[in-house]
């Protein structure tokens, strides 16, 4: 009995120390939050809480490898609880289900300064979802190609830095893995659409977390493939994922000025087949600043769940797509529709 007693002394004392330690980590790692909030580093680092659990997982044979997978996932949520209240980041749902969904920002990202620009002009009028493309599915292998990681990571600082969320397009898992936390909303790209190992892929990545991916139609796509296609990513564990319509290519190229043609119709049809948010794209459909707000309007009169527009501070002088690009300011007017 004895023995007893001096064993659960023992024990006690082991509680007490980790509750101590449970204590001091968390001041430890709300003060490195706040240090990352700070200098607009991602808060989030899937990849370094992975290597937490493997390291343990290999090293420390004596305990269960779920227990360790188990104790620390907690861990990890505990300690994030905070960053999620002070940035309000759990809401990325709360904003999507706000209608209209607005997500704008330049076709690409080209410097610090001008992603930082568009992004705290948007914020201004209330944008909450900052685009930016780093990784870009250029026609000529001589075009210009997006600045990659470091693209992403200033689409980030910008985004954080005025309170947004980031999305951006990925043309292969890698450069999602790579950019995991950098990346709110996981855009594929109309080019895309039929690339089924990525669609795969992007949605087992994306299932853990149901970071949200914004599937683009392809550019001669019929609704059916389209519908098909966001299936990949369902049935992988992602239910988050929201189409975008952006033109079709059809005859009518030959001979106008649109660069596609506005697949506003469709709108009505995929909201009846799905009850996926269905938003539109009226920068790529029409190809033409003039026609920006007018296509907005049509696609919001058809129910549309929202839209995605390309806007930059400098709009003739983008690096990509200047022809279609509208000043920030303008979204004031699709605000007002
Ligand atoms: C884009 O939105 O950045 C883009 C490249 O569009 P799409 O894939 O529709 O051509
Ligand atoms: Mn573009």
């Amino acid at each position: 009995m004895k023995n007893i007693e001096i064993l659960r002394n023992k024990v006690n004392k082991i509680n007490e120390d980790i509750v101590n330690l449970l204590i001091e980590r968390k001041t430890i790692t709300d003060e490195l939050i706040q240090e990352k909030i700070d200098n607009h580093l991602p808060v989030l680092d899937t990849k370094r809480e992975n290597e937490i659990i493997e390291y343990f997982i290999e090293h420390k044979k004596e305990l269960n490898p779920a227990f360790i997978k188990k104790i620390f996932n907690l861990i990890f949520e505990e300690a994030k609880r905070r960053y999620y209240k002070l940035e309000q980041l759990d809401s990325i749902e709360a904003y999507l289900k706000r209608k209209p969904i607005l997500i704008a920002g330049p076709c690409v990202v080209e410097s610090l300064e001008q992603i930082s620009n568009i992004a705290n002009l948007l914020s201004k009028y209330g944008i909450k979802f900052l685009r930016g493309g780093a990784f870009k599915p250029r026609t000529s292998p001589n075009s210009f190609q997006g600045l990659g990681d470091l693209g992403v990571e200033l689409l980030y600082k910008a985004a954080r830095a005025n309170n947004m969320f980031t999305v951006t397009e990925v043309l292969e898992s890698e450069q999602l893995e790579r950019n995991y936390d950098f990346i709110d909303v996981v855009q594929i790209g109309a080019r895309s659409m039929t690339s089924y190992g990525l669609l795969k892929s992007v949605g087992y990545l994306t299932a853990k977390t149901k970071k949200v991916v914004l599937l683009k139609r392809g550019l001669s796509a019929t609704l059916s493939e389209f519908l098909q296609a966001a299936e990949y990513i369902l049935q992988a564990g992602n239910p988050n994922v929201v189409l975008c319509l952006r033109g079709i290519r059809t005859f009518e190229q030959i001979d106008s000025n649109l660069r596609f043609t506005p697949d506003l119709a469709s709108i009505l049809e995929l909201k009846e087949k799905t009850g996926l948010p269905v938003i539109f794209d009226p920068s790529h459909s029409g190809g033409c600043s003039d026609y920006v707000i007018n296509i907005s309007n049509a696609a919001l009169q058809l129910g549309a769940d929202g839209l995605m527009v390309e806007t930059h501070d400098r709009p003739l002088e983008s690096k990509v797509d200047a022809h279609q690009a509208i000043h920030p300011d303008k979204i004031l007017d699709i605000i007002n529709l």
